[in-house]
C-alpha cells in the first residue's frame, strides 16, 4: 500500500480537498483528528497530560482545554517537548493501526493529511506528497470568509508556517486551487486517476 501525504498552506482548500477526495471513496486518514482521539476523554494520552501537568489543563467536562494547553506550551519550550513526547508516539501508533487496517483490507492507496507535513519533518513518512495551493490573495479572502481573519491576522498565521511556495517546490503533486469548488472536484478526479496509475516520483505534476 502506497502512503500519500497531503498537505498545505492555512486556508488553501486541504480540508475542502479531503473531502472531495473522500467522496470519491479514497482513504484518507487527517492526522489532526489522530491526535485529538489519542487524548480523547479517558485515553491514556490524557491520562498521561494531566500527571504531567496537572489537572489545569482540563475542562470542566474532564476534555483537555485545547486553548489553556496551548497558552501553556506557547511560551515554555520544556513543556512542548514534553507535551510532543507524550502525543507523538501515540499519534504514531495510532497511524499505525489505521495502515494496518487499511492495508489488510487491500486498499491499495492511503491519502495521510497532515497540515504541518513539512514543518515536522514528516515527508520522510510518506511515498510522495500533494501539495494544495492556491494563491495568496484566495488564502486571505478565504480565511476572512470562513474564520472572519483580517488580513494582518491571516499574514501572521501564514508567516507561522514554511511558505506555500515552497511547500509546493518540494511537492510531488500541486493541486491549484484557483478556481470554483467544480474545478477543484475535477482536480481531485484526476489526482486520483494518476495516482492509481503510479505515476513516478520527479518535478512536481500541477494540476
Ligand atoms: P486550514 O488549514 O486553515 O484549516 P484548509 O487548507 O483546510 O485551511 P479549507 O478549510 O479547505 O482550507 O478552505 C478554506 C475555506 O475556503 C473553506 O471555507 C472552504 O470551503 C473554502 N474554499 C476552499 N476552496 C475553495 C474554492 N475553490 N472555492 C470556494 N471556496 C473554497
Amino acid at each position: 500500500m502506497r502512503i500519500i501525504g497531503l498537505t498545505g498552506g492555512i486556508g488553501s482548500g486541504k480540508t475542502a480537498f479531503s473531502a472531495l477526495l473522500r467522496a470519491r471513496g479514497a482513504a484518507v486518514i487527517n492526522a489532526d483528528r489522530l491526535a485529538r482521539d489519542v487524548v480523547a476523554p479517558g485515553s491514556p494520552g490524557l491520562a498521561e497530560i494531566v500527571s504531567t501537568f496537572g489537572e489545569e489543563v482540563l475542562d470542566a467536562s474532564g476534555g483537555l482545554d485545547r486553548k489553556r494547553m496551548a497558552a501553556r506550551v506557547f511560551s515554555d519550550r520544556d513543556a512542548r517537548v514534553k507535551l510532543e513526547k507524550i502525543v507523538h508516539p501515540l499519534v504514531r501508533a495510532a497511524m499505525a493501526d489505521e495502515v494496518q487496517r487499511l492495508s489488510e483490507a487491500g486498499t491499495p492507496l492511503v491519502l495521510y493529511d497532515v497540515p504541518l507535513l513539512y514543518e515536522a519533518g514528516r515527508e520522510r513518512d510518506v511515498d510522495a506528497v500533494v501539495v494544495v495551493w492556491a494563491p495568496h490573495e484566495a488564502q486571505l479572502a478565504r480565511l476572512a470568509a470562513r474564520d472572519g481573519l483580517s488580513a494582518a491576522e491571516a499574514e501572521a498565521r501564514m508567516a507561522a508556517q514554511l511558505p506555500l511556495d515552497e511547500k509546493a517546490r518540494r511537492a510531488d503533486f500541486v493541486v491549484v486551487n484557483d478556481g470554483t469548488l467544480e474545478d477543484l472536484a475535477a482536480k481531485a478526479d484526476a489526482l486520483l486517476s494518476d495516482l492509481s496509475r503510479n505515476l513516478p516520483k520527479g518535478s512536481p505534476k500541477r494540476y
